[in-house]
């Protein structure tokens, strides 16, 4: 079995072939390490190998390493999964980045229990972008009033869009539904360019980062690539 600290060479190997064919800027992707599931020593190994950024899905147990690893300086906390209106205070308060806001009560109310004395912090919006019926996300249609509506909030930093696309579908399915979500995201730096930075597209897991990096990735969001394959049940939160 390979190392973490193996995985995560290869991962960037990945990305940095894949960014350089796509013609891009090397540094214009970045590796967010899917912790979900893990144990705190996963990481520990992952963070000693240079990776600092990890995502998760589960509140109660991200709390939980997070704790257990607050002596790593500049590890990065990005929260990735379905966000409960009432847990919105601990997501503002302990994570530097969040990628799955879809709606404007979620946004408001990070918004205002985000700590002032923070710096804002980092949302995306996550786009149901092949619209399914059992996946978060507002439609591509919805996001031109969000957006204009998110970026007068105060303690956000609106940085892009993020969607899971449908993994049942054929190669070039997939790749549309990228192409969409890049798509999304220039019309709104066009349609609102005060609302945020609007720099920021997060897709991509293990099996198809290179066809979202050539569509315009910026994070791609990797677990069993780094950690190995997770259980087959994940717990809830
Ligand atoms: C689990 C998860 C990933 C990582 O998936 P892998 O296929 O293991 O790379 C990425 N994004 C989200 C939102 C996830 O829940």
């Amino acid at each position: 079995m390979s190392s973490i600290a193996d995985n995560i060479g290869s991962v960037t190997r990945r990305i940095q072939k894949a960014t350089l064919q796509a013609g891009r800027d090397p540094g214009s992707v970045r590796l967010l390490a899917v912790s979900k599931t893990r144990p705190p020593e996963d990481l520990r190994e992952a963070f000693a190998a240079g990776q600092t950024a990890f995502g998760e899905n589960y509140l109660q147990e991200a709390l939980e390493k997070i704790e257990a690893l607050d002596d790593l300086d500049g590890i990065e906390w990005h929260f990735i999964g379905p966000i409960q209106s009432n847990k919105t205070r601990q997501i503002a308060t302990s994570f530097a980045w969040v990628h799955s806001v879809d709606r404007l009560k979620i946004a408001r109310r990070l918004s205002e229990q985000r700590a002032p004395s923070l710096p804002p912090l980092n949302i995306c919006l996550q786009v149901n972008i092949d619209e399914e019926d059992t996946k978060s996300g507002c439609t591509v249609e919805e996001l031109p009033e969000l957006v204009s509506a998110i970026g007068e909030l105060p303690n956000l930093s609106l940085r892009g869009l993020m969607a899971i696309p449908d993994p049942d579908q054929s190669e070039s399915e997939l790749r549309s539904s990228f192409r969409k979500l890049a798509n999304a995201l220039k019309s709104l730096k066009q349609e609102c360019p005060e609302a945020g930075p609007l720099d920021t597209l997060s897709m991509g897991m293990s099996d198809d980062l290179e066809m979202a990096i050539a569509e315009g990735a910026t994070w791609v969001r990797i677990g069993t690539a780094v950690f190995g394959a997770r259980p087959p049940k994940e717990p809830q939160s």
